[in-house]
């Protein structure tokens, strides 16, 4: 047995209670922890002088303990122990709590760096429970720090500690999966190197390249995954579908369809209509369209073919929110035409999910609008025909697979809000064919945006007032849900890890903390605050309240990025504009210029850093989705568009993990380039070189393997 195979327990500390917390994070051996890379990186290779310190950053000093620590109670059975230490520059005190033994590492004389916050109280400065270690000169300390994905029961050091034990044990195990001749070719170091750098770094530039050939993979994997797939896709057999006249509906529809919204749905009435008989080879389309460029009347026109061809189609949303609306848009037209949709969400009550799961496996129920509990809650279908996934930013081919799976004789067609650049969309969704929205629908209004810095806020809140004194309603969006909070919250933006440590970050707003301070500055307004942490219903409930206009101004994360329709919205802040990437800005801006408001989006950051004020300017200057992605491609690579988000979830976001992390814009080019090489020689992988690499795709497409064959 390999080292790499052993279960965690036989790592030094490792119980049945932290194996249970490891088992949270899906990992059970040795080999599963090595390949659980860290979220970002502590730069404790920056050494401040005290003079220079900031309460607001956690920040590296190397000082010198000048004083014994002494421990006292505090009441209880707490503890303190303090000390004083020094640099050049001044002198500050040092305390940890309940830790008494902690005095036997501190020595009048010895220098440590210590690594925390200060914080500073009549003029006297300290601090509190830094992470010290031993410095000497001669013996230069490593700068970067992992920090990981954490799970309740498990600490950031206990974590640190596992993966070195882990580490030594696999020495000489970790075999690489990739040939050696595209390694040279991409000029990337061994699988090996890449583990062992991505979790203790060398240096900066190791780390660079660990992360490099981490993404690399998960790209080329993604690449092969695709094609793969797409080539199987063909052979499967779905419903076919006799054309239908769409008159009738266009008829209901309160708009007459753009030109690209026609072009859309004559393409997927063809794809239907394929094949003879009761069989039509199997679609798989994905309409990429920019916020409001109408995809739901195209998925609707579609839904409506398969309804009149007596099959049922479901409609996945990726919110709660989200399928809510879908269901209030879609139901009402639907029904008149004698259909009856359900909606399916985790929030639906026990009984009622019998009542629909009986509805839909008896065909009563024509369709079916939900969340992944749609997938969770293994639903029967009578006859499915086709499936709809509203993705907005999210690739998730397993889960895609899975609830095709459930529905063997269905089409699919997804549609995503990310106007993905050309190349990325290779890779993204090669196992679809594209249909792109590029045209808006008449009417629409450029929305006009600003950049401005904190400096602006009695003028921003004078804004806020005149929008809303006429009538107009507005979103503020910050990255935090909280104030402090760290990076486990579920909307939270992750600071990207590569391009952070030495950029000093404005500190983050909190969407809780700003809805307090605008409520007391406008009493006379409703303003109500939504994020990740609030139970669906709250959310929902809150939702419908801003959609109805009894809110007015609405503080929220991005769980507001999703679709959200509400057009009477004619401002929309965004706080922290730095820590969003150019293509969720763009989602976000989208919120608004729905109605006939004249509506502004104004962009707050108080970045100084040349990237962050140059993608933010050119948001000022282009409102077409498709030119921001290819301009957030050069310059950033392909992370905005893997999605943080879904790289926080678990199971298939993490597919992406690296590659949304790493910004190197020719990279994904490289890895679609690999990817055809290696099918152009080796068309299905069953080469004895590629064994490995086949192996780990298997396992891969496992949870899509129904479809794979
Ligand atoms: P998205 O592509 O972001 O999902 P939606 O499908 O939600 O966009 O459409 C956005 C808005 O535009 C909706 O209010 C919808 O009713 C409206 N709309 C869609 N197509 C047209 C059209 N051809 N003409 C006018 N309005 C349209
Ligand atoms: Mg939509």
């Amino acid at each position: 047995m390999r080292n790499l195979d052993l279960p965690i327990t036989k790592l030094a500390g490792v119980g049945k209670v932290k194996a249970a917390a490891f088992e949270k994070l899906s990992i059970r051996t040795v080999g599963d922890l090595l390949f659980h890379f860290p979220s970002r990186y502590e730069n404790r290779g920056l050494i401040t002088p005290l003079a220079e310190g900031s309460p607001a950053l956690v920040q590296s000093y190397v000082l010198t303990v000048s004083s014994l620590p002494k421990t006292a109670r505090i009441g209880g059975r707490m503890t303190i122990t303090k000390f004083r230490a020094f640099d050049d520059s001044g002198s500050i005190e040092i305390a940890y709590f309940n830790t008494p033994y902690i005095a036997d590492k501190f020595h009048v004389g010895e220098t440590f760096r210590f690594y925390g916050k200060l914080a500073e109280k009549g003029g006297r400065y300290s601090m509190s429970s830094p992470t010290a270690e031993r410095f000497d000169p001669a013996k230069p300390l490593p700068a970067l720090y992992a920090v990981y994905p954490l799970a309740a029961g498990l600490n950031a050091n206990t974590l640190r500690a596992c993966v070195r034990q882990a580490l030594e044990l696999a020495h000489g195990e970790i075999a690489d999966y990739l040939p050696g001749e595209i390694r040279a070719a991409y000029g990337l170091p061994t699988l090996a190197y890449a583990i062992e750098n991505i979790h203790v770094p060398l240096d900066a530039d190791a780390l660079g390249r660990a992360a490099r050939r981490l993404a690399f993979d998960e790209m080329l994997e993604s690449a092969l995954a695709a094609r793969l797939m797409k080539a199987a896709q063909t052979k499967i057999t779905a419903e076919r579908m006799e054309d239908i006249d769409l008159a009738p509906l266009y008829a209901a529809l309160p708009f007459a369809l753009t030109g690209a919204q026609r072009r859309t749905v004559d393409e997927i009435v063809a794809d239907l209509h394929k094949g003879v008989g009761r069989d039509a080879p199997r679609m798989g389309r994905i309409i990429i369209g920019d916020v409001g460029s109408g995809k739901t009347a195209c998925a609707l026109a579609a839904i409506y073919l398969a309804l009149k061809n007596h099959c049922q189609a479901v409609l996945m949303a990726p919110t709660e929110i989200l399928a809510s609306q879908h269901y209030a848009d879609l139901a009402p037209m639907l029904e008149g035409f004698g259909f009856r949709v359900e909606k399916l969400t985790g929030s639906t009550t026990a009984a009622e999910k019998r009542r629909i799961k009986a509805a839909i496996a008896s065909g009563e129920c024509n369709l079916v609008i939900g969340t992944h509990a749609l997938i969770e809650d293994d639903v029967c279908f009578a006859r499915a025909g086709l499936v709809v996934c509203d993705e907005q930013h999210r690739f998730g081919i397993a889960q895609r697979a899975k609830l095709l799976a459930a529905c063997p004789r269905a089409h699919m067609l997804v549609m995503s809000a990310t106007p993905i650049p050309r190349t990325l969309s290779l890779v993204l969704c090669g196992d679809l064919e594209v249909s792109r929205l590029d045209e808006m629908p008449p009417g629409r209004q450029n929305v006009d945006t600003f950049f401005v810095d904190g400096g602006y806020r009695a003028r921003l809140n004078a804004f806020i007032e005149k929008q809303v004194s006429a009538g107009g309603q507005v979103y503020v969006v910050c990255p935090a849900i909280e104030p402090d909070i760290g990076d486990g919250a579920d909307d939270a933006v992750t600071v990207s890890a590569f391009d952070v440590p030495t950029e000093e970050q404005p500190p983050l707003r909190s969407a809780v903390e700003l809805s307090e301070t605008l409520s007391a500055r406008f009493p006379q307004f409703s303003v109500a605050c939504v994020h990740g942490k609030l139970r669906p219903a709250e959310k929902n409930d809150i939702m419908t309240r801003f959609a109805a206009g009894e809110i007015q101004i609405l503080v929220a994360t991005t769980v507001i990025e999703v679709g959200i329709n509400v057009p009477n919205a004619s401002l929309m802040i965004v706080e922290n504009a730095e820590r969003f990437g150019l293509s969720q800005l763009h989602q976000l801006r989208g919120r608004v210029g729905r109605g006939a408001r004249k509506s502004y989006c104004v962009l707050v950051s108080d970045s100084k850093g040349e990237r962050a004020v140059q993608r933010l300017r050119l948001m000022c200057r282009t409102n077409d989705g498709f030119i921001i992605a290819d301009e957030d491609l050069k310059m950033r690579g392909p992370g905005d568009f893997l999605g943080t988000e879904g790289a926080r979830q678990s199971g298939e976001g993490r597919y992406f993990r690296m590659a949304a992390l790493c910004n190197d814009p020719g990279l994904f080019e490289d890895a679609s380039h690999a990817a055809e090489q290696l099918l152009a020689a080796d068309p299905s992988l069953s080469s004895d070189a590629l064994a490995p690499l086949r192996a780990r795709l298997d396992a891969v497409l496992k949870s899509g393997g129904e479809t794979m064959n």
